[in-house]
């Protein structure tokens, strides 16, 4: 058996694990916002979508590969329809939620079929078609020369070759595909088989929606005759083939997978289109206009600078400005103000609003907080009452949760809400409230149930903060944004303000705080703090370490941003990220404060630059304590550590490939595949070649080569799943497929180090379960767990980012890859410190686990910054 089909065998049998034949799970990250269906080609392998696969890596990728299993099942399927419906019935009561089903050619019509059965099962999925179409003569079936050579031409021009090929026998056309005999027959039945289905197709009548993306100089379908549901059309250019095997077409197909098509995009009957995007990847080119159109004024700076110095006028205007326009809560549903874009659009709206200046926390509360929690949870009363003010940039909230005895422990609050009728009346005393003093609405936490279990008994309320009985009043802090103490005294509230049940407040808090604490907030304001600390310095590229990090927390925050409204999300994913973003900026205040005694001199500052320098100063401290302090956020995450490490640390390098990785974990681990005699953390040239030559035994070395030369094609994320699981694993890096030292070598590398870093704190972790000291187990003692559970969070920044590198870069830049390798080195050096010191004794004697861990860590934690002589942050 060849290499490349015994790793197919093995991923291909641990993503039919569930039982579902030919379902291979592409793409599973920890929080995928979509299910995508892909649906094969006519020669029945998705190896061609894969390149579109990359790059949708974020959300849940399945694939049906054609197996003769399905396709012939006693007898072949004789039709489109029976081979769909072979598919949708082997699903079972397992069919993943599908949002979007896509094809490609043959695939789309398969796609359609079963898009159709989906529907009747309730599931509407979204159809995407690339250059499908059904047949508009009568099928005459080729003879078997023509079919040889039309797989052949089929299959090569799938991966992306041009050219003619003359095969005539079944062994040249083998060799001409570089397939095994066995391999061949199979491929070619299946390609003969579909081959006829596809021409005597005509599909089934339907109401789904469809995206029909068409080649220019291919056939012409028009699927409005096919579905009652909307049809949009759009061209890209070149040919049947070109579809996916070109970077433009396929960042085209990508945009309209994710977001639709954009209104100015979308192509008429006569099909002109020009293309799908715009410069800022998304499909809402309007509101970025329309921003850059405000934004890039003389009065929009006025406004800013003003807001900076809290003239409450000021920013009610900018915000109903930014209302006015729709670019407040664009992904909101339309009927509350929105325009149907997706939360990623948004959140780049206000990243971008934001740099300019203005006062994120504003936006943070009312759109955020309240809004969101609202749309998620309020009833419809208060969603149509209250959001729609607040699209239009009308209304402000805020948060009264502190009171004076509760801080931390928030389910200590002593405001209470008594029930008369169809309102309540409350009376409490709320602190630390921001921007109480210009918000029209507050969300409240008060005690309605009778005392009993702290935790019990708490709802939440939306209130009129102009309503008779309220008192704000401001409270000076050393921070220009604005604090208050509000007085809520015989305040009535109407029922239908109030959000889920009575007495159940404290469940719904999980879902409000996770939408707090993305960070998205605090990465806006440090980068804005960083390029006035560069501007103040004249020296732009000062800060490169400090500069990595504020990269790696803002990839930390969009990522959370993209599952704080899933009903699931975890309070750990929240938690991480709300550390890491909030003691990330923290540090950029503190370099504020290291200079502010020469900073505070300087006359010679840009306005906007002295307002930011400041924030900074006096904003920075109250980063780890508001939205749940660093020690509440360090428990969270250790409670959910201390019931799944063992998950969550796989969960790491999974985020790379989660079939690659737990199939090398499952080979290399256990059984060792020949490696086993060697002990895992022993180093030697032999050793390293063995260990070099059972993973190309495996097939591994195929995985990034690219299809045209033999391999899969799965890129450089692929790639660094197979570091990073022989890191975690302990041994050496034997996967090296490139030259030493190249961008992405480096990458390969870092995700290696990673993977040590990950196996490390494995070890750390399960003997702390283990070991007990003073009648306690070590990882019930915060003061030694906090250390390691904070370099937990850091090791999962540290992979988002590098995932991220690893992804989106064809060439890594080299400048981003250099910070991050800077981030990286700083979080293991923690990273090892914390777990050495977790060991004990043990930990230092040349037989434990972390001492060879940690004399693997020194070897080649240095390799990461090649340069850091040169540099200094
Ligand atoms: C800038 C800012 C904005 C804010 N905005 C709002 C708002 O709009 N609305 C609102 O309701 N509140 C707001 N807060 C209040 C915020 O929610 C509280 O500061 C937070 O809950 C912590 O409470 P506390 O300040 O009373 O500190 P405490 O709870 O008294 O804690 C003091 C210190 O002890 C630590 N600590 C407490 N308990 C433990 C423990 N069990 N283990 C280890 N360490 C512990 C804390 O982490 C903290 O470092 C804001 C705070 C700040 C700084």
């Amino acid at each position: 058996m060849d290499y490349g089909k015994r790793l197919s065998t093995y991923l291909g049998a641990r993503s039919t694990a569930t039982g579902v034949p030919g379902l291979v799970e592409m793409s599973r990250p920890a929080h995928a916002e979509r299910v995508l269906l892909f649906a094969h080609p006519v020669g029945g392998s998705l190896l061609a979508l894969q390149p579109l696969v990359r790059r949708l890596l974020d959300h849940r990728c399945v694939g049906l590969e054609a197996s003769l299993e399905v396709l012939v099942d006693g007898e072949p399927a004789p039709s489109m329809q029976e081979l769909a419906r072979r598919y949708v019935a082997s699903f079972g009561d397992r069919c993943p939620d599908i949002d979007v089903v896509c094809g490609w050619s043959f695939g789309g019509g398969l796609a359609w079929e079963i898009g159709c059965l989906l529907a009747r099962r309730g599931v509407r999925p979204k159809v995407v078609l690339l250059d499908s179409t059904w047949p508009f003569r009568a099928y005459k079936e080729p003879r078997p020369s023509e079919q040889l050579q039309e797989f052949v031409g089929d299959a090569l021009r799938s991966g992306g070759q041009n050219g003619e090929w003359l095969v005539d026998s079944p062994a040249a056309a083998a060799e001409a595909l570089g397939m095994d005999m066995e391999t061949f027959s199979e491929r070619f039945e299946i390609f003969v088989h579909n081959s006829r289905i596809i021409g005597t197709w005509s599909p089934t009548p339907g109401d789904l929606d469809i995206v029909s993306i068409r080649a220019t100089q291919s056939s012409r379908s028009d699927w409005r005759e096919m579905t009652t549901g909307d049809v949009d059309f759009q061209e890209l250019p070149g040919g049947h083939y070109d579809l996916l095997n070109g970077p433009e077409n396929l960042a085209a197909i990508e945009k309209i997978i994710r977001y639709g098509l954009p209104a100015a995009g979308t192509v008429a009957e006569t099909g002109t289109g020009t293309g799908t995007g715009t410069d800022d990847g998304n499909a809402a080119p309007d509101l970025f206009a329309s921003l850059a159109e405000l934004t890039d004024t003389a009065r929009w700076r006025d406004l800013v600078i003003r807001s900076r110095r809290m003239d409450g006028k000021a920013i009610a205007e900018a915000y109903r400005e930014l209302g006015r326009r729709g670019l407040l809560t664009p992904d909101w549903p339309r009927e509350f103000g929105g325009s149907g874009t997706s939360t990623r659009v948004s959140v780049e709206l206000f990243e971008r609003f934001i740099a300019t200046g203005l006062p994120d926390l504003v936006y943070a509360l009312t759109v955020q907080i309240v809004g969101y929690f609202v749309l998620k949870s309020g009833s419809d009363r208060l969603k149509r009452e209250l959001l729609p003010r607040i699209s239009r940039g009308e209304e402000f909230a805020t948060v009264l949760y502190s009171e004076p005895g509760a801080g931390s422990d928030l389910a200590a609050l002593r405001t209470r809400a008594e029930r008369r009728g169809d309102r309540y009346v409350v009376n409490g005393v709320k602190v630390f409230s921001i921007y109480s003093d210009i918000s029209g609405s507050a969300l409240v936490a008060a005690r309605t149930g009778a005392d009993g279990n702290k935790y019990d008994g708490i709802t939440l309320f939306v209130v009129d903060l102009a309503a008779p009985g309220v008192t704000v009043e401001l409270v000076d802090t050393i921070q220009p944004e604005r604090m208050c103490r509000v007085t809520l005294r015989d305040v009535e509230v109407e029922s239908w303000r109030r959000i889920g049940a009575d007495g159940r407040g404290w469940g719904l808090l999980d879902g409000a705080l996770a939408i707090e604490r993305t960070g998205i907030d605090h990465v806006v304001r440090a980068a804005r703090w960083l390029t006035a600390l560069r501007t103040a310095t004249g020296r732009p590229d000062d800060l490169p370490l400090l500069e990595g990090q504020v990269e790696c927390a803002t990839t930390v925050a969009r990522a959370a941003t993209e599952v704080f409204l899933r009903p699931d999300v975890a309070a750990t994913d929240t938690a991480v990220a709300k550390l890491y973003t909030s003691e990330t900026c923290q540090q950029v205040g503190h370099e504020v404060l290291r200079r502010w005694r020469t900073l505070a001199d300087r006359t010679d500052l840009d306005e906007l630059v002295r307002e930011e320098l400041y924030s900074g100063l006096t904003e920075s401290p109250g980063l780890t304590l508001s939205a749940g302090s660093s020690e509440i956020m360090l428990s969270t995450i250790k409670v959910d550590l201390g019931e799944e490490y063992s998950r969550r640390c796989r969960d790491i390098p999974r985020r790379f490939g989660a079939e690659l990785v737990d199939t090398l974990v499952e080979v290399l681990e256990p059984v060792g595949a020949g490696v086993r005699a060697q002990p895992l953390f022993a180093s030697s040239p032999t050793r390293r070649t063995a260990l070099a030559e059972t993973l190309a035994e495996l097939g591994f070395d195929r995985v990034e080569r690219p299809e045209d030369e033999g391999g899969l094609g799965l890129g450089l994320t692929a790639g660094c799943a197979i570091t990073l699981s022989l890191g975690y694993l302990g041994y050496e890096n034997a996967y090296r497929p490139g030259p030493t030292g190249s961008g992405e070598d480096r990458v390969r590398h870092a995700a290696y180090v990673l993977g040590l870093g990950v196996g490390l704190f494995r070890t750390a972790w399960e003997y702390a379960s283990g070991r007990e000291q003073f009648g306690r187990r070590l990882v019930d003692l915060d003061a030694l767990m906090f250390p390691l559970v904070r370099s937990y969070a850091e090791m999962y920044a540290v992979g988002t980012r590098l995932h991220e590198i690893a992804n989106t870069a064809t060439q890594p830049d080299q400048g981003a890859l250099r910070r991050f390798e800077l981030v990286q080195q700083d979080a293991m050096v923690r990273l090892v410190r914390a777990a050495m010191q977790v060991m004990g004794a043990r930990g230092i004697t040349e037989w434990s686990v972390a001492s060879r861990f940690y004399m693997r860590c020194a070897e080649n934690i240095g390799l990461l910054d090649p340069l850091s002589g040169e540099e200094k942050c």
